[in-house]
């Protein structure tokens, strides 16, 4: 006779694991590279790593395999108040050079938290938006980091056209979110409880949304899209699966990652 326990774990290892992607994480800062294969090997098929800085994404270009982790680059709000010049161009020519092999242009953006002045919020807007240009030339989609600047961010995109916009940790209101779904960019959804993201999320369509851990920083590692997911689900009435599916397809077809492995692997 086989005991409770043998039974829970032939149950849970005879269960068809549900395909998951992460649409934001920083792989870079993981140190222990068995949390990335063991994300893996319990769903987390995809990973969208993003850079932020010079190191991160050289580091992310390294990760990067067009099998399970694909690489965004780009120099979020935080560094681009003191970099230089140079550097800066350093890191436009990293993402000309690997066009093909990245996926977006990220993490880009305004962070007015983190800017102390007028100056340091005109430096970031400069920077975010010679991005989205180069992001339009090169046809390639933006992970924007946006805090306490969604209203900047949204009007600076609108100004230009920008068409494939992710915002990612989604922190706006409904009236924001509902501008977001009308132009077709898409939210992201950390894993933290939030009844304002909740009442967002209830308000547009699954096919805006995507699902993320942001790990290290908000999850602890990639397997926290799970309540992401799970939190999505919720808000919109949805069983996890099918919640999982939506956001997975919708994460693999705004990074149009089935060409980028192509790509990658040729
Ligand atoms: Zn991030």
């Amino acid at each position: 006779m086989e005991t409770k326990a043998v039974l829970k774990e032939r149950e849970t290892t005879d269960i068809m694991i549900t395909e998951l992607a992460d649409a934001h994480c920083h792989l870079d800062l993981i140190q222990d590279p068995s949390v990335i294969s063991d994300a893996i090997t319990a769903g987390v098929r995809t990973m969208v790593t993003n850079g932020v800085d010079t190191k991160s994404n050289v580091r992310a270009v390294e990760l990067s395999d067009g099998r399970h982790i694909f690489a965004a680059l780009g120099i979020d709000p935080e560094h681009a108040i003191n970099i230089s010049g140079e550097e800066l161009e350093f890191n436009i020519g990293m993402i000309k050079s690997n066009a093909k092999r990245i996926v977006a242009i990220g993490e880009i953006g305004l962070d007015y938290k983190k800017a102390a002045d007028l100056k340091a919020m005109e430096r970031q807007r400069a920077i975010f938006e010679g991005f989205l240009d180069l992001a339009e030339s090169l046809n390639l989609p933006v992970c924007i980091h946006s805090r306490n600047a969604l209203d900047d961010v949204l009007s600076i995109t609108g100004e230009r056209n920008s068409s494939k916009v992710q915002i990612h940790f989604f922190e706006g209101n409904v009236q924001q979110a509902k501008e977001i779904e009308r132009r077709g960019y898409m939210i992201s959804v950390p894993p933290l409880d939030s009844g304002k993201r909740t009442k967002a999320i209830k308000e547009i369509a699954i096919d805006n949304i995507m699902a993320e851990s942001d790990a290290p920083v908000a999850g602890s590692t990639p397997l926290a899209v799970r309540k992401s997911i799970e939190m999505i689900a919720a808000a919109k009435a949805m069983s996890f699966e099918s919640a999982a599916e939506a956001v997975t397809l919708n994460t693999k077809r705004f990074f149009n990652l089935h060409a980028k492995a192509g790509l990658m692997r040729a």
